[in-house]
């Protein structure tokens, strides 16, 4: 679980993952499903608020090790411009 403060934390993993542009699938809001389309290795990340503050977590190694990685940068992409699509309603 790492904690989201700028963009520029996750500017790697995003970079990343332009480059590999994974799918990104919605389960609902705040979770979605990763896949690597080259591999086809899935995963799962979970994005949250607590107290204000925006958390992200990656079920991959990496995820679980606490680094910032283009999936969650991915999921995030996604979750961020699904709150703006929900608070625009
Ligand atoms: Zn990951």
């Amino acid at each position: 679980m790492i904690q989201l403060t700028t963009a520029t934390a996750i500017e790697k993993a995003i970079k990343k993952a332009r480059t590999v542009k994974p799918r990104v699938r919605v389960n609902c809001f705040g979770s979605y499903t990763v896949t690597n389309k080259r591999t086809g290795a899935t995963y799962t990340v979970t994005c949250e608020k607590r107290d204000g503050k925006r958390f992200a977590s990656c079920t991959c190694r990496a995820g679980e090790l606490g680094r910032a990685c283009y999936h969650l940068a991915a999921a995030v992409a996604a979750h961020i411009q699904l709150a703006t699509e929900q608070a625009s309603h």
